[in-house]
C-alpha cells in the first residue's frame, strides 16, 4: 500500500499504544527506530528524563532532558502517565504528549522499563505490551559494552538489573527474541500491523458508510 494512502486510512481512528520493554542493551531502541522510519503513522513517545544526554542525543527528539527539580514538580502536578527511577535516574511519560499523539490518530511506541509498563497496565488496558529478550546474557553484555555509551560500572548495574526485568515477561502480550535484527523488526512490525486490523480498531465511519 502506498505510504500516503495508508496514513489517510489509519489516521481516521484513535491510535494504539505499543509498550515495549527489554533489559538495557537488548536492542529495543534500534528496532523501534527502524520501524519509526518506515511507518509515518507510528510516533515515539518522547520521555522526560533526568539522565544526562549521550553523545548525539537531542532534547525533544530522543528524550526531553530535565533537572531533578523540574521532574519532581511534574510528578507533584500529576503530569506523568507513568514514571520510574531507572538505574539511578528518573524517566517518565507525560500524559499530555500521549493525548496529543493519540488524538491525532498516531500509533505510539513507548520504550519504557517494566515498572513503568506495569503502571500503564492499570490505565491503558487497550495498549499492546511487547517484551524483547536478548538471545543470551553474554550477547546482552557484548551489546552493552559495544554500544560504548556507559561506563563499566553502569554496564555492571544494568546487567545486574536484567534478570529482574526479564522476570516480568509473563505480564506482556508478545515476546520477541532479538537475535537477527531484520527478523526482530519484522516481528514487531507484524504485531503492529495485526493490531490495526482488530475489530476494536476498525474505522467505524467507514463501516457505517459501507452498510448504508
Ligand atoms: P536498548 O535500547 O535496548 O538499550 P540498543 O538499541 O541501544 O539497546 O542496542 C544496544 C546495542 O546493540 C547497539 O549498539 C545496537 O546497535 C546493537 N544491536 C541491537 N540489536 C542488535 C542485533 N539484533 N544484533 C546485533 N547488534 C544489535
Ligand atoms: P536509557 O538510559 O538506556 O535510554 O534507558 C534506560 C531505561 O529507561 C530503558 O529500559 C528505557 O526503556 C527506560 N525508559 C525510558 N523512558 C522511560 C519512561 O518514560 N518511563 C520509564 N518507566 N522507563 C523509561
Amino acid at each position: 500500500m502506498a505510504k500516503s494512502k495508508q496514513k489517510e486510512i489509519s489516521l481516521k481512528r484513535e491510535g494504539t499504544l505499543f509498550v515495549i520493554s527489554a533489559p538495557s542493551g537488548t536492542g529495543k531502541t534500534t528496532i523501534c527506530r527502524k520501524l519509526l522510519k518506515k511507518h509515518d503513522t507510528l510516533k515515539l513517545s518522547v520521555s522526560y528524563t533526568t539522565r544526562p544526554p549521550r553523545k548525539g542525543e537531542k532534547s525533544g527528539i530522543d528524550y526531553t532532558f530535565v533537572t531533578k527539580e523540574k521532574f519532581k514538580k511534574m510528578i507533584d502536578r500529576g503530569e506523568f502517565a507513568e514514571w520510574a527511577m531507572v538505574y539511578g535516574n528518573f524517566y517518565g511519560t507525560a500524559v499530555k504528549r500521549l493525548k496529543q499523539l493519540n488524538k491525532a490518530g498516531y500509533d505510539i511506541i513507548l520504550d519504557i522499563d517494566t515498572r513503568g509498563a506495569m503502571q500503564l497496565k492499570n490505565t491503558y488496558d487497550n495498549a499492546v505490551y511487547v517484551f524483547i529478550l536478548p538471545p543470551s546474557m553474554q550477547t546482552l553484555k557484548d551489546r552493552l559494552i559495544s554500544r560504548k555509551t556507559e561506563t563499566a560500572d553502569i554496564v555492571k548495574k544494568r546487567l545486574e538489573s536484567a534478570r529482574e526485568e526479564i522476570s516480568f515477561y509473563g505480564k506482556y502480550d508478545y515476546i520477541i527474541i532479538n537475535d537477527i535484527l531484520k527478523y526482530s523488526c519484522q516481528e514487531l512490525e507484524s504485531i503492529i500491523l495485526a493490531t490495526k486490523t482488530r475489530i476494536a480498531n476498525t474505522d467505524q465511519k467507514l463501516i457505517n458508510k459501507l452498510l448504508k
